[in-house]
């Protein structure tokens, strides 16, 4: 899928999204898988989609100077990577924002099949950007931060990161479960890619 169709789609999931509902729907599954990771369960070896959808979180929540803690690949086929930026900063914001929206961005640009394209369009990683979206425009109510915005700034970061997001995924795939230490040295490791 082209650069273009990936904005559209996702700028058309963030307008669908039902916010009322959604922070119930998002809690309750991040919360489960929270304590799960807490309890140290160990990292699981996965194939593409799953590696690279975290790597772009954890590549474009990194450049952007999120705090990130680790990227890990769970036995039961999910993932994660834990992330914060702070609620009163709106770059860090939109940063986070571009994080959210990066996994979703990584599958786009690589046409996945029209059924994992749905699971996608409901996934939690949209109802979040589409949260924290709402959270940037209450904290700079005079500009105009429309989901096309937030889709093209999310896009970009993954498409200009393909290389480092490539690089963190085969670590990620080998490993199950990487540091934010190495995350950070795995996305200064190589040569910058031509745009
Ligand atoms: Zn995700």
């Amino acid at each position: 899928m082209d650069i273009e169709a990936a904005i559209d789609l996702v700028s058309a999931w963030l307008d669908a999204v039902q916010v009322e509902s959604a922070s119930h729907r998002v809690d309750e599954p991040q919360a489960r898988y929270r304590a799960r990771d807490a309890r140290g369960e160990p990292g699981a070896n996965s194939t593409w989609p799953l590696a690279i959808h975290e790597a772009a979180h954890a590549v474009v929540a990194t450049r952007g100077g999120l705090r990130v803690s680790y990227a890990r690949l769970r036995a039961d086929g999910s993932g994660a990577v834990n992330y914060e930026a702070t609620p009163t900063s709106v770059n860090e914001m939109v940063s986070r924002v571009m994080a959210d929206l990066a996994g979703v961005f990584a599958e786009l640009l690589r046409d996945p099949h029209p059924l994992r394209r749905q699971q996608l369009a409901t996934s939690c990683d949209v109802l979040v950007a589409r949260l924290n979206a709402d959270l940037c425009r209450g904290l700079v109510p005079t500009w105009e931060l429309s989901h096309r915005c937030f889709a093209v700034l999310g896009a970009c970061a993954v498409a200009s990161s393909w290389q480092d997001i490539t690089r963190v995924s085969r670590a990620l795939d080998t490993s199950g479960s990487l540091s934010s230490t190495r995350i950070a040295a795995l996305c200064w490791a190589g040569p910058r890619c031509a745009l």
